[in-house]
């Protein structure tokens, strides 16, 4: 890969900013100082490094984030702050965006990623990938539900569910319920209480696929995926 690219990759400044480090003669591959931004680099052989600071270049960036709520799991939005709004610029040079959508007073496990191809993995209905959740409803959460959950509800736009596995952790005017659901429609979670003549009055996403919500992160945090995580979701 060319040397400009690289660095421009890596966050040293455009790729006009880039050229101007070069001529400074701060860059090196190996021992030699390289001024042409159009110099190849094997990247598996050679050492990057500006100013002697080695350059470690990767080209795909994986995110765990604790959602926090009131905020939107989109790349812009005009009038609110948005998740990658929350990153810091050493991760937003890689261009990641959240993989699905949550709610905005949704909070939870989203990944963010720039690895299109595991985006679609995870995100293609084909896959059933499972989704757990943590909610609490307004009202008691009977048997029935789990029933009706089991053999699919109907959404208020005609839209028959897939089975969604339903938890009761705590039964009451307001409980509190873990459901697993293996598809991502618009509000799903939401609408299928709504189907069963319930409100969700909290959600929270605690699973996707193998990866689970590291509970250390505040709301709003977000760390790398380990490459245990990283391995599971391959
Ligand atoms: N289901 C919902 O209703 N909202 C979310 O944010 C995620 C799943």
């Amino acid at each position: 890969m060319r040397i400009d690219k690289i660095l421009a990759n890596m966050g040293y400044g455009s790729r006009k900013e880039v050229k101007g480090l070069l001529k400074q003669g701060v860059v090196k591959i190996g021992d030699n100082i390289v001024k042409s931004p159009k110099e190849h680099v094997d990247l598996d052989n050679q050492v990057v490094s500006v100013n002697g600071e080695v350059v470690v270049y990767k080209e795909y960036v994986y995110l765990m984030m604790n959602k926090p709520p009131g905020v939107i799991s989109s790349t812009e939005d005009s009038e609110h702050e948005t998740v990658i709004g929350l990153l810091e610029y050493e991760d937003i040079i890689f261009d990641p965006f959240p993989v699905g959508r949550l709610d905005k007073d949704t909070e939870g496990l989203l990944l963010i990623t720039n690895d299109g191809q595991l985006a679609h993995q995870l995100l293609s209905p084909k896959k059933h990938v499972p989704k757990k959740y943590y909610a609490t409803i307004d009202g008691i959460v009977t048997e029935e539900d789990i029933k009706a959950f089991e053999q699919g509800v109907t959404l208020d736009d005609g839209y028959e569910t897939k089975p969604g596995y339903l938890t009761i952790l705590t039964s009451g005017q307001e409980s509190e319920i873990e459901l697993v659901i293996m598809e991502g429609k618009f509000h799903q979670v939401k609408r299928m209480f709504e189907a069963v003549g319930k409100t969700v009055t909290y959600l929270k996403r605690l699973e996707m696929g193998p990866l689970k919500l590291d509970e250390t992160l505040e709301l709003g945090e977000y760390r790398e995926l380990t490459d245990e995580e990283l391995e599971l979701l391959r």
